[in-house]
């Protein structure tokens, strides 16, 4: 007989391994399955930091997520000893040519209204205030303009996932690791989940699969979700840079479009690099053919576009680089829904580049809806039926 578990998740990234500690911490029997050996480098949640952010540009309806992300994380350091969150300090800046500040789209502006309306502590700085204090930053017209955000920073990716799965064992989650799910189907009873290795059984499941959850799941998310291939560098400091504790988190827009933001992180002590990435929306992959070597003609051509003139205190060198990917929807936010068929099923596609800070706030209330059926936060939004009848 197959073995049968209160709760089942398929994907231990960075959703699934919130989704799993939270429900062991609740004293639930839960299981988790994953392909791969999380934390790894073959998903979304791999190199070395992500941003977080109270004021979320993203959208009003994150800010909530994140607050209790940030509870979430600190209480996560108790319990590991682990060092999980750096509030660095958070830069959003927009230095452009053509920059017109009463352009209500422009992320600085969105985060600095955010910022205003939900009472987050933060500054607004002017062009003399960002060259004064934040001398990376090459390229500041005066028209720039900067929101700083003292709370904000970054976590690290893989040691929040290793720590929650961990701590999840330990509270006595069983953990499938290196197995794929195959099959999933669902009755009045409950859900069945067939691996490569065998079928397990469950009153709930929630599938967290990253970039994988289109092939998995099939329709509806595989017409909705695309999966983008980026890149991230960490560019060799100058021999005089003075970056090691004096550089901020910052996302830097110097131009229109997408290609015309980067986004970096405070140079770390002992790794006398910068890292520095950009977002690309143009070229859709799939994760099984996914290049994931970064060549030198992109090395080359990250540096020029992004780098060269705009950010001092680094070389053309790149000392490391990575390949990761975005699940994006059409709207670019999350869907986050039970599943139109399969029953006592929720579906998270919690990515298109900006998930990671929520996770630890989303697994909470994921935890929740496997236990009672409704979460504290609200996440209609997310749901599916908005792209009913305009799927892509
Ligand atoms: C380059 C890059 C930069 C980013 N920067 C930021 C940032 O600065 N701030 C921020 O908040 N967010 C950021 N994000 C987004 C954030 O990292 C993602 O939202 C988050 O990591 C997604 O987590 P996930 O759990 O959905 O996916 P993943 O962490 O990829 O986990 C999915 C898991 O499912 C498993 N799986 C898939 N299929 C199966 C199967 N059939 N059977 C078993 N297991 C399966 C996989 O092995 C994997 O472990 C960034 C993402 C990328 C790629």
């Amino acid at each position: 007989m197959s073995e049968r578990f209160e709760a089942l998740v398929i994907g231990l990234g960075a959703m699934g391994a919130a989704t799993v500690y939270q429900l062991a911490k609740a004293g639930v029997k839960v299981a988790g399955i994953d392909r791969h050996h999380p934390p790894h480098t073959f998903g979304s949640s791999h190199g070395d930091t992500r941003i977080t952010r109270l004021s979320v540009g993203e959208g009003a309806q994150y800010v909530p997520i994140v607050r209790n992300s940030h509870r979430i994380w600190r209480e996560l350091e108790a319990q590991s000893g682990e060092s999980l969150f750096e509030q660095s300090g958070l830069l959003v800046l927009t230095s452009s040519p053509d920059f017109d500040p009463a352009d209500q789209t422009d992320f600085t502006l969105r985060t600095i209204g955010l910022a205003q309306t939900y009472g987050i502590e933060h500054e607004v700085l002017d062009a003399t205030q960002i060259r004064q204090r934040f001398a990376q930053f090459a390229e500041v017209h005066d028209s720039a303009v900067g929101y700083f955000e003292p709370g904000g920073g970054f976590v690290r990716p893989e040691r929040c996932i290793d720590v929650q799965l961990k701590l999840a064992e330990q509270l006595g989650a069983t953990l499938f690791i290196g197995e794929i799910v195959t099959e999933i189907s669902s009755d009045e009873q409950g859900v069945s989940v067939t691996t490569n290795q065998r079928t397990l059984q469950a009153d709930k499941l929630v599938i967290s699969a990253g970039n994988w959850m289109g092939g998995l799941v099939g329709d509806p998310l595989d017409g909705l979700l695309k999966v983008y291939r980026q890149k991230l560098f960490w560019f060799e400091l100058e021999p005089d840079a003075d970056l090691v504790g004096s550089s901020p988190t910052f996302i830097f827009t110097h131009g229109k479009g997408d290609d015309s933001v980067n986004y970096g992180f405070p140079a770390q002590p002992g790794e006398g690099s910068l890292k520095v990435a950009t977002a690309q929306y143009h070229t859709a992959s799939s994760p099984d053919t996914l290049d994931r070597t970064v060549s030198m003609a992109e090395q080359r051509d990250m540096y020029a576009q992004q780098v060269e003139g705009r950010i001092a205190g680094v070389t053309d060198k790149v000392l490391k680089s990575a390949v990761c990917a975005y699940t994006v929807t059409p709207d670019r936010h999350f869907i986050i829904d039970e599943h139109p068929l399969l029953q006592h099923t929720l579906l998270v596609s919690a990515c298109s580049g900006h998930g990671f800070k929520h996770s630890a706030a989303l697994g909470e209330a994921f935890a929740q809806w496997c236990i009672r059926g409704t979460t504290d936060l609200d996440l209609s939004s997310f749901s599916l039926k908005r792209f009913e009848g305009n799927p892509s």
